[in-house]
């Protein structure tokens, strides 16, 4: 069996009733898309990216009005019972958004810090320090930012020149990645000059290129002890964002190296926000980091089975389980933990399925229509047919299966 490496150590740091670091979980966040002064769609967003699965939700604060929403939206999704923390993204005016609405500095539970734009030469580091100062006050943590969009270019020439007169021969990635890396450490220590705590600081240094994240992390993780937020930033569309995060964060991850996680996945055109959060579960899941919901085993198909029922039942059941997820986990402690096998033909379909929690093997063409389930490795029962009687039939056992075997939490949702 192949066994992760030894997590990195962290300063743990509470982000409201959340610790990112330590010993604790890598926590699962995301970012809203909507427009923050809007604060009934923004708190709606919130709240659905929440009972999806996000455990820490991002939103972007950058004019007043939208500073001004910023306690509405926090109040909204405290009255919808959501606690998640609320997180304010500020670029270029966190300074003074943050120091002329002190309720929004408030509702917020921590501020993201982008030290390559908030401000150029010495202003930079008297804005960079009125945030933290901000931060001090409020007894909040920040988040500082470093994004190879946006890296502070004063450092990056200062580096190219030493590399040219000093005739070094790095390369300009070379020196890229480094400048990520000192960016990061320089603003935490002028973070801790501001006079915030060390347990107060997290830190990220995103990059679109998974080699270079993992390097530039690699590195962060040998110098810092501060907690690290990882992330492929602008990691893009579908089947490209999904595999270069998975890539680059599962690499990382594998090492022990990151505390909290966020894929950023450019949806497509009134799509649906959750999938960048069931795709930071699934990576956790995958490498039995976390566990979020139930897992379904489902097989590929091949020439075995002409038929798609397999395909649907399978997506059936992965739509059920996500949306009876959110009530589930109040109702059942353990319920993350429960596996499925939806297969189509006999050659892997019983070893699967009962290996599964709940499985079932459906007929490969020439094979007798029926579709035998295994429950905790025995024979159950034999279901018949195809479509919504077979998807109904199913989704009983399941229901049943759950009913009996988790325990119920108590009303106030601890475990009973
Ligand atoms: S279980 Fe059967 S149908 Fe599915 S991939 Fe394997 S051989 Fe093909």
């Amino acid at each position: 069996m192949i066994h992760l490496s030894k997590r990195h150590r962290t300063v743990p740091v509470r982000v409201g009733p959340i610790t990112v670091g330590g010993d604790a979980p890598v926590v699962v966040q995301s970012m809203t898309m909507t427009d923050t002064t809007d604060a009934a769609s923004t708190a709606a967003q919130c709240i659905e990216l929440w009972e999806a699965g996000s455990e820490m939700v991002r939103v972007t604060v950058n004019i007043p009005e939208a500073a001004a929403a910023v306690p509405e939206i926090k109040q909204r999704m405290l009255d919808a019972g959501c606690n998640a923390p609320l997180i304010g993204d500020f670029h270029y005016n966190g300074h003074l958004l943050l120091t002329r609405y002190p309720e929004c500095a408030q509702a917020l539970d921590k501020y993201r810090i982008n030290p390559g734009n908030v401000g150029t030469g010495k202003r930079r580091d008297e804005q960079f320090s009125t945030i933290c100062k901000v931060a001090v006050d409020h007894n909040r943590p920040v988040r500082i930012g470093v994004n190879g969009g946006s890296l502070n270019q004063e450092l990056v020439m200062a580096r190219m020149q030493e590399n040219t007169d000093r005739g070094l021969g790095r390369t300009s990635e070379d020196i890229y990645n480094e400048c990520m890396v000192l960016s990061a450490i320089q603003s935490t220590e002028l973070a801790i000059e501001s006079g915030l705590r060390q347990d107060q600081i997290i830190i990220s240094c995103k990059t679109s290129k998974p080699v270079h994240l993992i390097e530039i992390y690699r590195a962060l993780a040998k110098q810092t002890a501060q907690p690290l937020h990882l992330g492929l930033t602008e990691a893009g569309m579908g089947t490209k964002g999904l595999v270069w995060s998975a890539a680059a964060m599962g690499a990382l991850l594998t090492n022990g190296i990151g505390d909290t996680v966020r894929v950023s996945l450019t949806p497509r055109p009134g799509g649906d926000r959750r999938e960048e959060v069931y795709a930071a579960c699934e990576l956790l899941q995958s490498l039995g980091l976390r566990s979020f919901a139930p897992s379904v085993t489902a097989c590929p198909g091949c020439g075995r089975t002409t038929s798609s029922t397999f395909q649907e039942l399978a997506e059936r059941v992965q739509g059920y389980i996500r949306d009876t997820m959110p009530r589930w986990k109040q109702e059942y402690q353990g319920v993350e933990e429960l596996t499925l096998a939806v297969m189509g033909c006999v050659v892997n379909g019983p070893g699967e399925s009962k290996a599964a929690n709940i499985g079932i093997s459906l007929p490969g063409t020439g094979e007798a229509p029926t579709c035998p389930v295994y429950i905790d490795g025995e024979h159950a029962t034999t279901l018949r047919g195809t479509g919504d009687e077979l998807a109904a039939a199913f989704q009983k056992l399941l229901d049943d299966y759950v009913e009996r075997k988790y325990p119920r939490r108590d009303p106030v949702g601890h475990a009973g």
